[in-house]
């Protein structure tokens, strides 16, 4: 039963419109990420509408940024205004590079206990000495939005209902968005990661794909790649990922980013090239990156409905 609900959560049951799509047929379509994310946004808006009429107070997410890294200040930025969008409210909390960990310690407690804060949601990487494992523990599981305390990996884990982190969720909304049938398919996750990685993979094992995880050690990752229906790759190393390693008809989810030299953006995956070949693809930017804000949103509503005993609508 929690299975289904989540299979609807992510999408899969409204998928008919894509019933008929031979994937042996057609090339390249794109997966537009930002109209899927937008479609996301608009259902969440309507259930925050809802939450607000009926508590007569908005969901919260608390956002907490912890010194000056440039990328993060733009993602910060970029959740709190997503949420403002929707109604969520937003509490944005920017500490001093400096920060002493008990001082963070002692932000997360208090944000614990507010009843006006649903979410809380700690911006990665942080500066050293600070330790991610560390804050995130600290977090009321209930609040933990980003999915990486341990009692919400250990969930995932065993296949419990929990928060799952918001990038690999963003996948799985996105292959639903195929409408293809996922158990049985062959899938290469390439990163291992806790944020991304791993995640992704007891996600996908949910659905009954079969998952093969590469990483900086594997020894033949293109032979990898040729085998796999569903390649996905979270490295950071931008076009490793060569388009005639895809196999005709495969679908390619990019979860890569990076900034490069003349300051464009670029995945993971030789985007041309692997159009040619894939049956659906993510772009970059436009894929991924919608996706994972527009769960985080998803998360926040459901950590408010939870904290009032109820099931998240969405
Ligand atoms: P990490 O650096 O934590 O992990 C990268 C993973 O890629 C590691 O497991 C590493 O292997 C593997 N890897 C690196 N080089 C290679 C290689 N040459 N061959 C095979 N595997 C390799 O990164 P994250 O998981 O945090 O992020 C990955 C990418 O996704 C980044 O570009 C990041 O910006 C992007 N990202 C995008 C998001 C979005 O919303 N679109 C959200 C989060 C991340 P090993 O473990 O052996 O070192």
């Amino acid at each position: 039963m929690a299975r289904l609900a989540q299979d609807r959560s992510l999408g899969f049951a409204s998928a008919q419109g894509f019933a008929y799509f031979d994937p042996y047929m057609a090339r390249g379509a794109i997966l537009d990420g930002r109209a899927i994310a937008r479609s996301v946004r608009q259902a969440v808006k309507e259930e925050v509408d809802g939450f607000r009429a009926q508590y007569g107070r908005a969901p919260g997410l608390a956002t907490i940024l912890i010194g000056d890294n440039a990328a993060s200040r733009v993602y910060i930025g970029t959740k709190e205004r997503a949420c403002r969008k929707v109604g969520i409210q937003s509490f944005g909390y920017r500490l001093p590079e400096a920060t002493p960990a008990s001082k963070a310690l002692a932000l997360i407690t208090e944000l614990n206990a507010r009843p006006d804060v649903n979410g809380i949601l700690i911006q990665l990487p942080l500066p050293p000495p600070l330790s991610h494992e560390r804050l995130n523990e600290a977090l009321d599981p209930n609040k933990d939005v980003d999915g990486l305390h341990l009692l919400n990996q250990g969930r995932l884990l065993r296949g419990e209902d929990g928060f799952r982190p918001c990038t690999p969720l963003g996948v799985m909304r996105l292959l639903a968005h195929t409408g293809l049938p996922l158990a049985g398919q062959k899938a290469v996750v390439i990163g291992r990661s806790h944020l991304v990685g791993r995640p992704l993979i007891f996600l996908l094992l949910e659905h009954h794909v079969t998952v093969t995880c590469c990483h900086s050690r594997t020894t033949d990752l293109a032979g990898e790649v040729r085998r796999a229906d569903l390649v996905i790759p979270a490295t950071g190393q931008p076009g490793m990922i060569r388009g005639e390693w895809i196999k005709d008809g495969a679908t390619v989810i990019d979860v890569g980013i990076s900034r490069l030299a003349d300051g464009s953006l670029a995945g993971d995956v030789d985007f041309p090239a692997a159009k040619e070949r894939a049956a659906f693809i993510t772009p970059v930017p436009g894929g991924v990156g919608p996706m994972t804000v527009a769960m985080l949103l998803k998360n926040t509503l459901k950590a408010a409905h939870q904290q009032r005993g109820n099931v998240s609508p969405l």
